[in-house]
């Protein structure tokens, strides 16, 4: 069973999602990979959703990526009475460390580093900036303020101080303890959020070794600041919207989107676009638009995938959400234009022998217009180089490594299949032909175009071989 989009999308799962029913029709309806927002929910509930997703994989043979998305040192109320309370313009609330649950006088905010860094006059933003606060009085354990812009807060709401630098780690202690526990759960990718610095990634790096791929999240100024150094040591990157327009103007969202892909895309690393995408549909079977056409320039300019947060994790719509997206990106990707400006985005810079090799690659698929290109991969790298090329062709990415496989359910184009360990070339081409055919990617008289890293786990593709399906 195989996508036949190109661009992938995630859904985030939560309170919306959680049944085997429930998650079987996100991805019914089109999702690749599955996000585990460890912002929020408990680790029972996350670890139920993955035995639930990878059950419906073995039922579906199609192979599922799993996301695991950590807090990082976003700043977050505590929880709140009844789950909820409504702020007016005007009225006085006070910050503090009790972690009881919150009301109208009082809420947790667990973070004193906010205490230490804030002054009375300082803004602070609740809700990806929705609700506006300003410091009154602030002490060390606590704070006093009064609501600017009012309205609801619900529990676990994100806070951002604009323009006001925390001294706080990549990786807090519950990073730590998730990430321990999603790496058990062996989910594909671990997404970082807040990252700031390139050391950032290193020390993520240091933790996660080769168990899962890293994505950095985009969302502060200063990653922006570091955004080459981030983007080569990631193995993907996430444009988290929702943060970024806080933390920066939102007006320069969109070309940092614009900048941020490309840059990815030179470097063929895999990017996904994140938030608000389709947010109405939260509430509405229908979306706006505006956000129809959101999420089509996202998949114009070649993203990898597009992502649903609270639209799958809390919404009334959630599968309907999935299966609008699924016809955005199918639609756009049916439109002649879309491939001329994927080419038109693209140049490649790498010049080495597997930048040489996937050059090669498209032309040969151009010229006797292949039906399917394989990639022989096992640390994933041959499927990512042919992704980053864009080719016209679906990329069968064999690999006989599960995780592998995994991790590329979330690359453009990938259709990732498990394969036997080969011997030698021939056995390549042998295993190439039928699979292609078996997944009905290829039939008598096709041409396959094969890409493979020799000495086979190497990571160094370095092989360009056309074969043609006979009888
Ligand atoms: C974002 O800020 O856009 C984002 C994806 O992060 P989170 O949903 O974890 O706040």
């Amino acid at each position: 069973m195989r996508s036949s989009r190109s661009a992938k999308i995630v859904a985030t799962l939560g309170p919306s999602s959680s049944t085997e029913a429930q998650i079987r029709s996100l991805f019914e309806a089109g999702a690749d990979v599955f996000r585990l927002n460890f912002s929020h929910g408990s680790r029972a509930e996350h670890a139920a959703r993955v035995r639930i997703i990878r059950k419906i994989e073995q039922e579906v043979e199609r192979k599922i990526g799993v996301l695991l998305d950590l807090q990082g040192p976003k700043l977050r109320i505590g929880t709140l009475v009844e789950g909820k309370i409504d702020l007016s313009a005007g009225d006085r609330w006070r910050l503090d460390m009790d972690p009881t649950p919150g009301d109208a006088k009082r809420a947790p905010l667990l973070h004193p580093e906010i205490f230490a860094a804030v002054n009375a006059g300082t803004t602070l933003l609740v809700d990806d900036g929705k609700i506006r606060l300003r410091v009154d009085r602030a002490e060390t354990h606590f704070i006093e303020i009064t609501v600017l812009v009012g309205g609801p807060v619900s529990d676990q709401k994100g806070v951002n101080v604009p323009g006001v630098v925390l001294p706080i780690g990549a990786l807090t202690t519950k990073d730590r303890q998730d990430l321990s526990f999603g790496l058990q759960l062996e989910v594909d990718w671990v997404a970082l959020s807040f990252v700031q610095r390139p050391q950032d990634i290193e020390e993520a790096r240091t933790l996660i070794a080769e168990r899962a791929w890293i994505m950095a999240k985009l969302e502060k100024p200063s990653a922006i600041e570091h955004l080459g150094a981030i983007v080569e040591l990631s193995d993907g990157i996430m444009v988290a919207r929702g943060d970024l327009g806080v933390e920066m103007p939102l007006e320069q969202v969109p070309q940092l989107q614009r900048r941020i892909v490309r840059l990815c895309r030179s470097l063929g690393k895999p990017v996904v676009i994140a938030t608000q995408m389709l947010e109405s549909m939260i509430a509405s079977p229908m979306p706006t638009r505006a956000e129809v056409s959101d999420v089509a320039t996202a998949v114009y300019e070649g993203v990898d995938a597009v992502m649903l947060s609270a639209e799958s994790a809390v919404g009334t719509f959630s599968a309907q959400a999935v299966g609008m997206m699924d016809r955005i990106i199918a639609s756009v990707e049916r439109d002649p234009a879309y491939r001329s400006g994927l080419e038109a985005i693209y140049s490649s810079r790498d010049i080495t022998v597997p930048g040489a090799i996937c050059s090669a690659m498209q032309r040969v698929v151009e010229l006797l217009a292949a039906a399917v290109i394989v990639t022989y991969t096992s640390s994933g790298s041959t499927g990512l180089r042919a992704a980053s090329e864009r080719p016209a062709a679906p990329i069968l990415g064999m690999t006989p490594s599960l995780p592998v496989a995994r991790r590329l359910a979330l690359v453009w184009g990938v259709h990732a299949v498990l394969a036997p360990m080969v011997r030698d070339v021939r056995e390549i081409v042998s295993h190439a032909c039928h699979a292609a055919c078996e997944e009905g990617l290829a039939r008598t008289g096709d041409y396959v175009t094969i890409l493979a890293g020799l000495p086979f786990g190497s990571g160094n593709t370095n092989l360009l071989h056309v074969a043609r399906i006979t009888d």
